[in-house]
């Protein structure tokens, strides 16, 4: 079987806890999935250690000695879940056919892979790994997501609702992907994209295996606001409106305050005065800030610094040993 190759790609922050797990549980499937045929018996679990400050890759090493599916590479530092997608994807895209990537704390259940396979084999690109159910998620991160996908769709992103970074690319949705060379990344937001025939595979959304969320509140409102500024101008328009409905009102108090003065009302103007400063200044910052947002973007942009850089990897050497 010349083709059919799968990578796995698994992004790891400070995993420890959970990766003899993840490997076992990935490995499983990865042998089934050779046993039945479905995939290239060279097929790999590629692990991207993102700076991590445990002995993940420590671990990562000592898996890839002891078996033939594990590689590895390891960042210089931290550099984010989504350029740890990233740079599994560059890598894995070489040599496979498909790649999947999946979180390393087991929240998706990995037997959505068999039917994320499947689909492949029907003939789809891009297959969705969607959850159908959000039960153990805290009631704050279950609504505020469903509040922010609303929000999302309003300003005319298109994501797939209740998909993250847990889905299937073929080689060719997989380089279509890397093309997009912008640096603030939100995966999810470029995938849907790219085009191509897509699929969606339902599974349910567990606990972490173990460890702690590597996604505390402030990362995750940062990559909630990047969603919004990388792929939205919406909240340009926004203020575009709040300008002009901000000059009608005032030409309209400007009227008002014109017709008392001739009609001898005597004007104390402190508080109409205050209130314009507050408002305006408010509006002001508003304004300011978010031009400052598209600006910083702009900024990241046009220096092209590398989106990672890779001290260890053994991907390469290890597949082309294989081949004598
Ligand atoms: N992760 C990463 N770099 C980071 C933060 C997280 O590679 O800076 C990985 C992490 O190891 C995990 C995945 O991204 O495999 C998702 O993180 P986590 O499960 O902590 O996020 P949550 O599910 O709580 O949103
Ligand atoms: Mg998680």
């Amino acid at each position: 079987m010349a083709n059919n190759l799968l990578t796995i790609v698994v992004p790891c922050y400070n995993e420890e806890e959970v990766l003899p797990e993840t490997v076992k549980e990935l490995g499983k499937i990865l042998n089934d999935l050779i046993g039945q045929q479905k995939i290239n018996a060279n097929s790999k679990l590629l692990f991207v250690n993102d700076g991590s400050k445990d002995k993940t890759w420590q671990l990562i090493k000592q898996y890839s000695q002891k078996s033939q599916y594990i590689t590895g590479i390891k960042f210089t530092r931290n550099y984010g879940h989504q350029n740890a997608l990233l740079a599994g994807m560059s890598l894995a895209v070489k040599y496979s056919d498909m790649i999947i990537t999946i979180d390393a704390d087991l929240q998706d259940d990995v037997n959505a892979i068999y039917k994320m396979v499947d689909k492949y084999h029907e003939g789809f690109d891009v297959v969705y790994g969607v959850r159908n159910s959000r039960e153990t998620d805290t009631f704050f991160k279950k609504h505020t997501a469903l509040m922010y996908y609303k929000l999302m769709q309003k300003m005319g992103v298109n994501l797939v609702p209740d998909s993250a970074d847990y889905r299937l690319l073929s080689k060719r949705a997989t380089e279509s992907l890397l093309s997009y060379k912008e640096r603030n990344l939100f995966l999810r937001g470029m995938v849907p994209l790219i085009g191509y025939k897509s699929a969606k595979v339902y599974y349910p959304r567990k606990e972490r295996y173990a460890g702690t969320s590597k996604y505390p509140l402030k990362k995750m409102i940062h990559f909630a606001l990047d969603g919004i500024t990388s792929f939205s101008i919406a909240p340009i328009h926004l203020i575009l409106s709040l300008g002009i409905i901000t000059t009608i009102v005032s030409i309209v108090l400007m009227i008002y305050t014109l017709v008392q003065k001739v009609m001898g009302h005597v004007v104390s103007g402190w508080s109409s005065l205050m209130i314009s400063i507050w408002l305006l200044g408010g509006i002001q910052l508003i304004s300011i800030s978010t031009i400052g947002e598209y600006v910083g973007k702009v900024f990241t942009e046009v220096k092209h610094r590398p989106r990672f850089n890779i001290e260890e990897e053994n991907y390469s050497i290890r597949m082309e040993s294989k081949k004598k």
